[in-house]
């Protein structure tokens, strides 16, 4: 099997309505991208698929969708302001502009440009929060940030969300949305930049059990990666070593994947302790203490933290489907193995041809499979270019009506990954594609 490159997944992507550049007749802006029809909903099932995953499977995690604009108080309390920063240095000479812990040691220790050679200037701390101004006035009373987590939605709604929907610790709240950060090495496609989606859930525990509920969070995430489809020799876990942890983190393990370009984080796991609870309590005076009704304990909550990536994740399921898989006698094709249950579509309708009424019998099949499933339907070209051209964006099964349809109600149902065929009556295929999707191996 072929290495994917990061260039045959923008190639992709572009060519097939995953992600476009943003503003591209513009010339494009920098580290930003649009998701064109087949990744949005490559984006959206990946997200429905943790918010199942994440809420609706479980009796005591909740969800909630916070602004993005905070008060800017927030930010004080939560350590943004002081804390969210990252070391830059600048070339004096090309002007480029570098993260100084992203520098090889050497050359930040002779101040040399890893670029042009040029004298690279001190390091200077810089906030990675995007600042605006809320109302008519463009003064310092009227600073907003656009949030760069969605955490701090969730903290500062704990008393809102326990009281009212009367939760018992330990219990989670969960939620999907933009996040934004002023990053410097915005490189890698979708993997790194200014504007991205995360999925968080922040479970609140008794300060007692957070060893407990670490390793169950550990666990549990990283399941969720292998019931994904993804492939477990290409996920691994990084713990954090003293020099790596957060300001708010007690313990912090991140998942990781190996992308084209290397291990990196995918999702953080972090015992962020009572800090932020702390803080807030501090900061706006309101208390954020629980009391325990059965024990008549009180006590400030602990925090373990699941910090996923969605847009991040849109790029490593790509990275993992992707195959160009030589089929012999020179015959290649380029198959993304996306699992079933997130694939943009998930079954493909194909008239063999057009005349004698089969164009009309597809479409009326592909009607009914639409109540169940994402389809597509297709009628130009030959059969094996129609099958191709659903293997690349990773549809997992393809329907042909041929002639005997119309006698004996059968269509052919193929697969996508072992491209076998097999022939299963009209009337069945619903159940019988629900089955093929529970049952989902990779390579069958
Ligand atoms: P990194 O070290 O990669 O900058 P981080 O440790 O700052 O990430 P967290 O603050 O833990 O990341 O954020 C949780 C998750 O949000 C990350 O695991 C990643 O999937 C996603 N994420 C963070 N920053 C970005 C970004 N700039 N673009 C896309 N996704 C991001």
């Amino acid at each position: 099997m072929a290495d994917v490159t990061m260039d045959k997944l923008i190639s992709l992507s572009k060519r097939r309505g995953f992600v476009f550049q943003s503003s591209e007749i513009y010339g494009g802006l920098a580290s930003a991208w649009d998701y064109g029809p087949l990744g949005v909903q490559l984006k959206k099932n990946i997200q429905n698929y943790w918010w199942k995953e994440m809420t609706q499977l479980h009796d005591n995690i909740v969800g909630i969708d916070a602004a993005i604009m905070m008060h800017p108080r927030v930010w004080e309390a939560s350590g943004h302001v002081e804390n969210f920063t990252d070391p830059l240095v600048d070339c004096k000479e090309c002007k480029n502009r570098f993260r100084a812990d992203q520098i090889d040691e050497a050359l930040l220790k002779e101040k040399k440009c890893p670029e042009c050679g040029g004298e690279l200037t001190e390091p200077r701390n810089f906030n990675l929060m995007f600042q605006t101004h809320m109302g008519p006035l463009e003064d310092s009373g009227s600073v907003v940030y656009l949030r760069p987590e969605t955490a701090q939605g969730i903290y500062v709604n704990f008393k809102n969300v326990w009281q009212t929907s009367r939760l018992k610790i330990p219990f989670g709240i969960a939620q999907v949305g933009k996040a934004f950060r002023n990053e410097i090495t915005t490189k890698n496609f979708i993997f790194r930049t200014c504007e991205f989606e995360q999925m968080e859930m922040q479970f609140f525990i008794n300060p007692t059990e957070d060893d407990k509920w670490f390793d169950h969070w550990m666990q549990k995430r990283m399941n969720y990666y292998h019931e994904l489809g993804i492939r477990p020799s290409k996920l691994r876990f990084h713990e954090h070593g003293p020099g790596e942890l957060a300001h708010y983190a007690k313990k912090a393990f991140d998942i990781e994947y190996e992308f084209p370009f290397g291990w990196k984080e995918l999702e953080g796991i972090h015992n962020r302790t009572d800090f932020d609870l702390k803080r807030h309590n501090e900061y706006s005076g309101k208390e954020m203490i629980y009391l325990d009704d059965q024990t008549k304990e009180k006590y400030v909550p602990y925090i373990i933290e699941t910090s996923a990536g969605l847009t991040r994740s849109v790029l490593m399921v790509l990275s993992d489907a992707y195959e160009d898989e030589v089929l012999g006698e020179g015959d290649e094709r380029t198959v993304l193995h996306f699992h079933p249950q997130i694939a943009p579509i998930q079954v493909g309708v194909f008239p063999l041809v057009k005349k004698d009424g089969l164009a009309e019998l597809a479409k009326d099949i592909e009607k009914d499979l639409r109540e169940d499933f994402t389809t597509f339907y297709d009628q130009g070209g030959a059969i094996g270019r129609r099958y191709r051209r659903q293997d690349e964006i990773g549809t997992p099964y393809g329907i042909t009506i041929d002639y005997d349809t119309k006698e004996t109600g059968t269509v052919t149902l193929r697969f996508r990954d072992s491209m076998e065929q097999v022939r299963v009556h009209k009337d069945e295929l619903t159940k019988r594609i629900k089955t093929e999707i529970a049952n989902y191996k990779r390579g069958a």
